[in-house]
């Protein structure tokens, strides 16, 4: 059997493992246009601010592809022919496969601005959108980011990071207001604002104008304001990169590639993953397209067990996403929603510092847990998991809050002090059954300390 795998991202790549893993004899070819060999997308800007050489973000070694018989194509792919079982590729070359893994992640969005075409102007998705900046950022003297999701605040970390004043629009009146609720996002535009970057609330990009050779020179906003910059970050969200799918009729798009529960398009041989494959019936709590990296890998192995005869459904379990605002790390875990929901109720623990925080979510009715939010702190994905898989009491969570402590050598203890809020809010005595006594003594500590 022949299996062709169309992108080499975390999605495409799990998958030729896991084919590998467990059938010995399949045939195996992973295909990018973008990179001959598979890299660390999220890692993209540590190697622009030069914690990490380009090499460091290849987590497997050249070898690694031969000895495991992955055969590495590096064309770009034109046309799915699926009723011939033929790949078609841009030099004019041809694939036959048996079963074809669509794994072709996500482009940046672009709106139809005016100039959004410009030099000058670019996204931060692709090693090609790296590259392009390293080449253009002795050119830049100012930059203007539009869009605040999480590849927004890193490319404006990124530009800043090279002494290159940032101005951050966002249409939002916070940052990411659409997914974090509204005491992080103003933490996070805090944040923002004090690394010295440019956040700019309610402001939508208009026009970005040619500064006379063909490059961007500067922008002007919905209202009317103009303002200078020799590049333009377009970080307005990422859609699935399916347009070379268009003319393969027989598989069926919507936004991304229609899949079922066990990642199988509307053609049998044929399969979507990762970012471009969008559910037609999400499990609950769950979106139909999910562009994050740990679902792209789940559903690589998921792809791999139903290819090779063993059907299992792609389960990706309770909510969970992580990622990075500057210096603060921030963690969901289950139901957070951006602006609450009727009979949710929610514990919100901020410490004095604004950078650390702790929300745990539960219902009104019956005190059963269903979600956490972290800034600045981390807990343990299994524990939380479990706690909302089990419908565990909120009151028994905060008992045992101290458990969920990603690391308590390393990371600080808050527990004690959400546990104070929540008796404060509710007249309760509630007291943290583990690691009593530490919490206890670094409490002691903590109040020597400032006084
Ligand atoms: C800057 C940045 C930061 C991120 N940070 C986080 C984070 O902190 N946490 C998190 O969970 N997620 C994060 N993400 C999202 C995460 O990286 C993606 O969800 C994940 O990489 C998608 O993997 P994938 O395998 O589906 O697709 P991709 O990694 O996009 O791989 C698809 C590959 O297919 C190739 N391809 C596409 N079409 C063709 C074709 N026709 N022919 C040949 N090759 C083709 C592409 O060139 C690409 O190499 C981040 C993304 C970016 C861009």
């Amino acid at each position: 059997m022949h299996v062709a795998i169309i992108g080499n991202g975390i999605a495409g790549v799990t998958a030729a493992r896991w084919l590998r893993k467990l059938d010995d004899a399949v045939r195996i070819t992973l295909i990018s246009a973008e990179t001959e060999f598979h890299f660390s997308r999220t890692a993209l800007m540590y190697s622009y601010m030069g914690h990490m050489r380009w090499e460091d973000l290849m987590p497997y070694e050249p070898f690694f592809w031969e000895k495991n018989r992955i055969d590495l194509v590096k064309n770009y792919v034109e046309k799915v022919h699926e009723k011939d079982n033929k790949l078609e590729f841009a030099d004019g070359k041809t694939m036959l496969y048996d079963n074809l893994i669509i794994a072709c992640g996500s482009q940046w969005n672009k709106f139809g601005w005016p100039g959004q075409d410009l030099d000058r102007v670019g996204g931060m998705v692709s090693a090609q959108d790296l590259q392009y900046l390293e080449e253009i950022t002795d050119e830049i003297k100012t930059a203007v980011v539009v869009g605040g999701g999480l590849i927004g605040i890193e490319l404006a970390e990124m530009l800043h990071s090279r002494q290159i004043p940032v101005k951050l629009l966002i249409r939002e009146a916070s940052y990411w207001n659409n997914a974090l609720p509204p005491e992080e996002s103003r933490m996070v535009s805090r944040h923002i604002r004090s690394h010295h970057i440019d956040l700019r609330e309610n402001t939508e990009l208009d026009t970005i104008h040619d500064d006379g050779n063909g490059a961007a020179g500067s922008i002007t906003t919905k209202d009317g304001e103009k303002i200078d910059c020799q590049f333009v970050g377009l970080t307005a969200g990422v859609s699935p990169n399916v347009s070379f799918l268009k003319s393969s009729e027989g598989i069926e798009l919507g936004r991304g590639v229609k899949v079922d529960n066990h990642l199988r398009t509307s053609v049998s041989n044929i399969y979507a993953i990762g970012d471009c494959a969008e559910a037609r019936t999400p499990r609950p709590g769950r979106r139909p397209i999910e562009a994050i990296w740990y679902t792209g890998r789940m559903m690589g192995e998921t792809v791999a067990y139903n290819i090779l005869g063993r059907s299992i459904e792609y389960d990706p379990g309770i909510w969970f996403n992580s990622a990075k605002f500057m210096d603060i790390e921030y963690q969901v875990y289950g139901e957070v929603p951006a602006k609450g929901r009727d009979g949710l109720a929610t514990l919100y623990w901020e410490h004095e510092d604004g950078e650390h925080a702790v929300r745990i979510n539960y219902e009104e009715s019956d005190g059963t847990v269903k979600g956490f939010n972290l800034m600045g702190i981390r807990y343990r994905h299994e524990v939380c998991e479990k706690w909302i898989k089990e419908g565990t009491h909120v009151e028994q969570v905060l008992q045992n809050l101290g458990l969920a402590n990603f690391d308590p050598e390393f990371y600080k203890q808050y527990e004690a002090d959400v546990v104070d809020l929540y008796n404060q809010q509710t007249g309760k005595a509630l007291e943290l059954k583990t690691r009593r006594g530490l919490s206890a003594a670094l409490r002691f500590l903590r109040k020597a300390v400032s006084t």
